[in-house]
């Protein structure tokens, strides 16, 4: 594995307007260190604590993203320094969220994670939840989160075309209500289907094998 080679080629695919968080879920700091080196700053793990201890070992400049499903007992150890949360899926985990970063006097960037998949397996919020969560009275009153986007998991399937309605179905949602919440961001796409993420109106990919290789 080449990952710096990689995160090249990679980049030069990508369309200006889209942000690239390189994935690194199980990757050793010295892999992590590789894109480091070639000039990358925004990384994503899954899970709080390996994000912490490798946020505590690497140097400062990192953006890091929480990519994965959050429990509410482990909002704490991210909330000095997680730029952004993209699996947000209830009012009690921002509830959390929004306490921790007050405690750390932080407003803390969070993406809504709506559910698009086919596939029960995936996390996230129904279309009409998210809407309703945005102009509920208990979200207004938090000071210390700011929604700036969706975020969204197409199924896991060769179909191209059940892949490009998930993704496309939830850019018609981020256009109607972009504006009005003022949300910048629409996180989809992986290394395998980033592609078409893209395609349809992806302007952050979350891609990790396809720079770092295959997860043992
Ligand atoms: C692991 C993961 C990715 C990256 O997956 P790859 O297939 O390795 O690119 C993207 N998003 C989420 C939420 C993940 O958990």
């Amino acid at each position: 594995m080449n990952i710096s080679e990689n995160l090249k080629e990679l980049k030069k695919e990508l369309p200006d307007n889209v942000s690239l968080v390189a994935v690194t879920k199980t990757k050793p700091i010295g892999d992590i260190m590789e894109a480091y080196n070639a000039g990358h700053r925004v990384f994503g793990e899954n899970k709080v604590q390996e994000m912490e201890s490798k946020w505590q070992e690497m140097p400062k400049d990192i953006e890091w993203h929480m990519i994965g499903h959050v429990q509410r007992n482990k909002v704490k150890y991210m909330a000095p320094f997680v730029s952004l949360i993209h699996a947000v899926d209830s009012l009690r985990l921002l509830r959390e969220i929004n306490k921790e970063a007050r405690k750390n006097d932080r407003v803390i960037n969070c993406l809504l994670q709506i559910k698009i998949a086919e596939e029960d397996s995936k996390f996230g919020m129904d279309k009409t939840e998210a809407l309703q969560l945005l102009d509920s009275n208990d979200f207004k009153k938090f000071e210390n989160i700011k929604i700036i986007g969706l975020m969204g998991m197409a199924t896991f399937t060769d179909d191209e075309k059940q892949v490009s309605n998930e993704f496309r179905s939830l850019k018609t949602l981020f256009d109607s209500i972009k504006e009005k919440h003022n949300m910048p961001v629409l996180s989809m796409g992986m290394s395998g289907d980033y592609k078409l993420a893209i395609k349809n109106g992806s302007n952050m990919v979350r891609v990790g094998s396809a720079i770092f290789g295959e997860r043992g």
